[in-house]
């Protein structure tokens, strides 16, 4: 137990989780990797929860950020900030939403919270549709729509949400069923729900469920979804924190997995577009954007120096074809996974996209979930020099893998042969 540990548990919250038995102090990276206080170094296969993005202590980011802080750090939006505003209008172009408003903050969280701000207002209701284990952040509003108890520490509210399926096809009835058949299935589920509400605002949905487990739902779902809540007037937001800016590899946003009815009304975004410097925002067309009638300033949100990180970031990402990385190699490392899946029986399933892959345990010979498991192959990793995420809803036995974009295919060799070492000491 070292000293920051101890002095960490006196002041911060009890419920501010840490990941390790004994948690780890990271001091500096640089590509893929971090090193901790005691010197050790670790590939990176989580890249701060999916933030970094392109890879870590980036040059050009870098260099972005310290020419930037020696011109002027914050500014505010009452004057004008060159830096958000070319920002903006390259994440509105990059959104596919027509004639895009983009408002700046300073994490997912916020960035949701503002949607469903705008939801709201705009549709003046209050119910929102949310899909079952969902995670959204963890303001009073985030928290109260986020759908898995787990991540929700009250069930007071300030919203009406009604939870829906399609997000995840867990083990029950839905499990059994074909592609086609579970879209059918699930738009029923919305059309029976929506038969018996009145004036529902928006429904918001992660494209590909990230605390959640890694889980996609067949493509076309929210497309399927998109024409019943056009009929109603509901709106759609993709929450794109996870799933944005290339990291599925076929597409920069994960909403273009399900795009014949078109962008989702509202976006919002955070984690890697900053690089780990802190950025979220909102998109949505002007008439959306614009339906608040207050005056409004943003402290931090659009602070030119995190902007400058966000256009280099950005710009390094697409000159490098990140995205493109993130298929090929994330293609490899997830065939390698499901051949070390297949060999072992602690294993469920291995899936994902791009370089967002999830290993789901399972206690041998059962289908039920195994969280110990998922701790254990963590600690495994560790000591083998490998970190990684997990997560998965109420069991938590779903090990999350996220490297940084530009993971190399020897590195993803490199930290297969890990994974394979620490799930076959289970
Ligand atoms: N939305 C999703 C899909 C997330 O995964 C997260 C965080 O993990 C959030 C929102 C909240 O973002 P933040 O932690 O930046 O507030």
């Amino acid at each position: 137990m070292t000293d920051l540990y101890q002095r960490h548990r006196a002041v911060m919250p009890d419920w501010l989780a840490l990941y390790y038995e004994d948690p780890i102090e990271l001091t500096h990276g640089e590509g893929r990797h971090v090193w901790d206080a005691h010197g050790n170094k670790y590939l990176d296969f989580f890249g701060g929860i999916l933030t970094t993005m392109t890879a870590h202590a980036l040059p050009e980011v870098t260099k972005a950020v310290s020419d930037q802080a020696a011109r002027i750090i914050h500014s505010s939006t009452l004057y004008l900030d060159r830096p958000m505003v070319e920002l903006a209008e390259r994440i509105a172009q990059l959104s596919g939403i027509p004639d895009a408003r983009v408002f700046f903050t300073t994490s997912g969280t916020e960035a949701n919270d503002a949607a469903l701000l705008l939801a709201t207002a705009h549709r003046r209701s209050n119910q929102i549709l949310a899909m079952r284990n969902s995670y959204h952040g963890r303001s009073f509003s985030a928290v109260s729509i986020t759908g898995n108890r787990g991540w929700s520490p009250t069930s007071l509210s300030p919203l009406q949400t009604l939870y829906v399926h399609g997000g995840v096809r867990g083990r029950g009835p839905y499990a059994q069923l074909s592609d086609a058949e579970f879209i059918d299935a699930c738009v029923a589920d919305l059309e029976d729900m929506l038969g018996q509400t009145r004036g529902v605002a928006a429904l918001i949905a992660e494209p590909i469920q990230g605390v959640g487990g890694f889980t996609s739902p067949p493509d076309g779902l929210y497309a399927a979804f998109r024409e019943v809540l056009q009929r109603h007037g509901i709106l759609w937001i993709a929450d794109e924190v996870q799933t944005g800016w290339g990291r599925t590899g076929e597409h920069f946003w994960g909403w273009q997995a399900h795009g014949r009815n078109g962008p989702p009304d509202i976006l919002t975004f955070a984690k890697g577009i900053g690089n780990g410097m802190s950025i979220g925002g909102v998109v949505a067309r002007a008439e959306v954007m614009n339906c608040l009638d207050a005056n409004s300033i943003s402290t931090f949100g659009g602070s030119p120096v995190t902007m400058a990180a966000g256009l280099a970031n950005l710009t390094y990402l697409l000159e490098h074809d990140l995205q493109g990385n993130a298929r090929r190699v994330g293609g490899l490392l997830l065939e390698r996974l499901r051949a070390i899946g297949a060999s072992t029986e602690h294993v469920r399933e291995v899936r994902g996209r791009g370089l967002m892959i999830g290993v789901e345990l399972v206690r041998p010979g059962t289908d039920e979930a195994d969280p110990q498991a998922a701790t254990a192959v963590l600690e495994a990793a560790r000591e083998g020099g490998l970190l990684i995420g997990k997560g998965g809803g109420h069991n938590t036995s779903v090990l999350r893998i996220a490297p940084p974009l530009s993971l190399t295919v020897a590195e993803a060799e490199e930290g297969a042969a890990v994974l394979e070492h620490a799930l076959r000491g289970l």
